[in-house]
């Protein structure tokens, strides 16, 4: 592992960075950062994470990633974890269109039609178009591959009908990509398609599904009969497990972006240097500051964990195992923190927004339920640990 940038890396740092230090006091001016931003109004944070969005967009500064003739910069993957670091060093607020930008813009440059690629790719760059990811349904959520949804030829057309589930942001979605069956004959990984879907397409009902944290930031989906143009296919007809592997491909690597745990692990090492209890500092209490050493040093090992897998990839060689380990001890490492900031406020942890006692509106409380999200989304630990299992220990299948 080199741990030093060359100087076009740097470079591309320092233009990043001065960028930075004039862009987001704009920004901060227009949407004034609240303690709460992000996880407790998701619609306030919306607002303002769509104003820099484009703020980002008109700059070049989004999907980085994609390839030039597409709009993106080419950016290397060391180019993509400076910007990943700098974004986190100024306190940035996120974008929107994560799973636009993340996930189906690769799968429709890899995949799609010289069409496709001319509509779909600057709209989704822009957030004019922001998708969602209709892969998940009741009965196929682990084994993807036994979904349900039924498409049928008619025509210049497929007829769509079934439901998903657990679709993040689909009433806020222009598209979405869905996954559905097409020859319910073939075996099961090959009789799946993968459609370009307008939401708001006639006989489509989307129903807000309430997490655990009161917000409604997922849904299921119903397709009644919904008329898709075939033009709208993605990849082959029947070839929509290899368009799906494209995208699962692209999440892992999403899902390694330790970007959120960071930030989090900032917060809480914070919160335990302002918070004061009989007149003490929480941090100076020695059972809290172990809590916090294991899991900085959880944090720190996840760090080079996430470094050796850029390693691997910048080496050209095929993605390891050590995707299912990040996720698995970001997983456990976001819920440790959650309960160190337990430990450090103590009962008024639980205290809930809307209270007048909560600390930093509720965050805390918030954060010990949200802190549950990854050890499913994005596929489960239970799935994880069989990953790590069977292809790292040898472990017998099953
Ligand atoms: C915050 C969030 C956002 C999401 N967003 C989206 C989205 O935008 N689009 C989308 O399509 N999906 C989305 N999902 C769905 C997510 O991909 C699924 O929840 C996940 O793949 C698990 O599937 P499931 O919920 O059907 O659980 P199941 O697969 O039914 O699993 C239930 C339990 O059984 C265990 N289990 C299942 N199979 C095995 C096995 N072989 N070995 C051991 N244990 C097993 C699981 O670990 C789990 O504990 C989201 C989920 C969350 C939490």
């Amino acid at each position: 592992m080199n741990f030093s940038y060359t100087p076009p890396e740097e470079a591309f740092r320092n233009e990043l960075r001065e960028w930075l230090a004039a862009a987001l006091p704009l920004h901060r001016k227009e949407f004034p950062p609240s303690d709460d931003e992000l996880v407790l109004h998701p619609d306030k944070s919306f607002e303002s994470s769509l104003a820099w969005h484009r703020r980002m967009h008109e700059a070049g500064w989004v999907g980085i990633h994609w390839p030039r003739e597409y709009g993106g910069r080419g950016a290397t993957l060391i180019e993509q974890t400076i910007f990943t670091e700098e974004m986190i060093r100024a306190g940035a607020p996120p974008g929107v269109n994560t799973i636009g930008i993340m996930l189906v813009g690769p799968a429709i440059f890899h995949h799609g039609t010289p069409a496709q690629k001319r509509e779909r790719l600057p709209k989704i760059l822009s957030a004019d178009e922001i998708w969602c990811q209709g892969f998940s349904e009741p009965g196929a959520g682990s084994d993807l591959a036994n979904l349900g949804a039924r498409a049928v030829e008619d025509g210049a057309e497929f007829v769509v009908t079934g439901q998903k589930v657990w679709t993040s942001n689909a009433h806020r979605s222009h598209w979405c990509i869905l996954l559905v069956r097409t020859d319910p004959g073939a075996p099961k990984h090959k009789g799946i398609s993968c459609l370009l879907v307008e939401m708001q397409s006639p006989r489509i009902t989307i129903r807000p599904l309430v997490q655990i944290t009161g917000d409604a930031e997922f849904n299921e989906i119903f397709f009644d009969r919904v008329r898709v143009p075939k033009a709208n296919l993605l990849g082959r007809e029947n070839g929509g497990w290899g368009v799906a592997i494209t995208i699962l491909m692209y999440e892992r690597m999403g899902l390694g972006n330790l970007a959120i745990l960071h930030q989090f692990v900032d917060r809480v090492l914070a919160l335990a240097r302002t918070t004061f209890r009989n007149g003490a500092r929480a941090g100076a209490d020695p059972l809290v500051r172990q809590r916090l050493a294991q899991v900085l040093i959880q944090s720190r090992a996840l760090r080079l964990t996430g470094l050796r897998y850029l390693t691997r990839q910048l080496r050209g060689e095929a993605p390891g195992p050590e995707g299912s380990v990040l996720k698995l001890t970001l997983t456990d490492t976001y819920r440790e923190m959650a309960e160190a900031a337990g430990q450090i406020l103590g009962p008024a942890a639980q205290l809930w927004k809307g209270s007048d006692w909560a600390v930093d509106a509720g965050r805390w409380a918030f954060q010990s339920l949200f802190a549950m999200r990854f050890g499913i989304a994005g596929g489960t630990s239970e799935i994880q640990k069989s990953i790590v299992g069977e292809r790292v220990l040898g472990l017998p299948k099953g």
